[in-house]
């Protein structure tokens, strides 16, 4: 279905960027991955998914900082992209047993484009909760804000320059002998070393927007994807029923992704004068907000569960599976009220 709308716009319009082919794959209105398939856990597999530590870690580390500042009576609790909502139910539970003052002060917002998700969320969240489509649409309030993104801003599309011999192309979406093929289309004359590089207007204008909003209420944004600080290439990949395949085999039907550009998220809230702390590898802040110790206890306390409990510890933090690949960034508005978690 998706494949056809791409050759017609190719046959009407010209190439398509892959930003563009991003777009329409993930996106569609109708057809679109993200608005259509049920995903996660057949064709990928996130933390939340892997072990109901995660949440109940973010569940703690959030507690602290709700206690940094000062346990306000109302606090505005934002996921994006919240997929089967395992996260914020692990999250609540620890909340739930350590803090009643931080539940009862939660007003919580998902952000969730896709309709078979927010059933699901609806059904497993055991908290009130609001659902917007926008980042832009989240309500304003006086409330400080606590932000928290898993995996979300990889499913944003990218653009994917090439500069060669200081000529500029972009990877295009091009019909090659009537096949779908990614081809590099000149752009301009472009002084500089050969490299290939990409690039995400959307997730940067939604960072622009996050920090925003933090400076007009205050709070922390914590953002955890696999992506770098600093580097470049060509990152785009698809999954599909757990398997890497070619982004152009199953559209619409395979999960695309691009790596995160943390440096660029740095740059933009340094440049508004907000505190940023990591990003640090996953594996490493997960230690230091305590995951050892919480996996013990629940070792402790299930003896049957100790084998699976241990491989899900090292598939979060082993830098041979999530512990690297995946980092953890946060953006705050107060430089004196410090998220725990980035000691390094
Ligand atoms: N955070 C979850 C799911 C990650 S998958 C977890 O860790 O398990 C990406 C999530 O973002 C899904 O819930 C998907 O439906 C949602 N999503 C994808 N594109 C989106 C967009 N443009 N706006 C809002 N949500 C989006």
């Amino acid at each position: 279905m998706l494949e056809n709308l791409l050759r017609q716009e190719i046959h009407e319009k010209g190439p398509l960027s892959q930003y563009q082919f991003m777009e329409v794959a993930l996106q569609h209105p109708e057809f679109g991955y993200y608005r259509s398939q049920e995903a996660i856990s057949r064709d990928f597999t996130t933390s939340p998914e892997i072990s109901q530590v995660f949440g109940e870690l973010l569940g703690a580390w959030a507690i602290d900082y709700f206690l940094k500042l000062n346990q306000p009576k109302n606090l505005s609790l934002i996921e994006l992209g919240p997929g089967k909502g395992t996260l914020l139910t692990d999250f609540l539970r620890i909340v739930s047993q350590i803090s009643m003052p931080f539940l009862e002060a939660l007003d919580i917002t998902l952000v969730e484009i896709n309709p078979l998700l927010k059933t699901i969320q609806q059904n497993t969240i055991p908290c009130p909760i609001k659902w917007v489509e926008h980042v832009e649409h989240i309500p304003l309030s006086d409330a400080p804000l606590m932000i928290l993104a898993n995996e979300f801003f990889d499913v944003l599309p990218t653009h994917c320059y090439i500069r060669k011999e200081n000529k500029l192309y972009e990877r295009c979406l091009i019909l090659k002998e009537d096949k779908l093929t990614f081809a590099p289309l000149f752009l301009q004359e472009n002084q500089g070393p050969d490299q290939t590089w990409e690039e995400s207007p959307k997730a940067e204008s939604l960072i622009h927007t996050l920090c925003d909003r933090l400076l007009m209420q205050s709070g922390v944004f914590l953002c955890i994807d696999y992506g770098y600080e600093k580097g470049a290439g060509d990152s785009l990949q698809a999954l599909f029923k757990g398997e890497p395949s070619d982004p152009l085999s199953h559209i619409g039907k395979s999960d695309l992704t691009c790596h995160v550009h943390f440096g660029r998220f740095k740059d933009i809230a340094l440049s508004k004068g907000l505190g940023v702390l990591g990003p640090l590898p996953q594996g490493q802040f997960l230690k230091n907000i305590g995951l050892e110790t919480r996996i013990e206890r629940l070792k402790h306390k299930n003896p049957l569960q100790r084998a699976p409990l241990e491989v899900a510890s090292r598939r979060l933090s082993d830098p041979r599976h999530m512990g690297a690949l995946f980092k953890v960034m946060a953006i705050f508005s107060s430089l004196t009220l410090i998220p725990a978690g980035f000691e390094s």
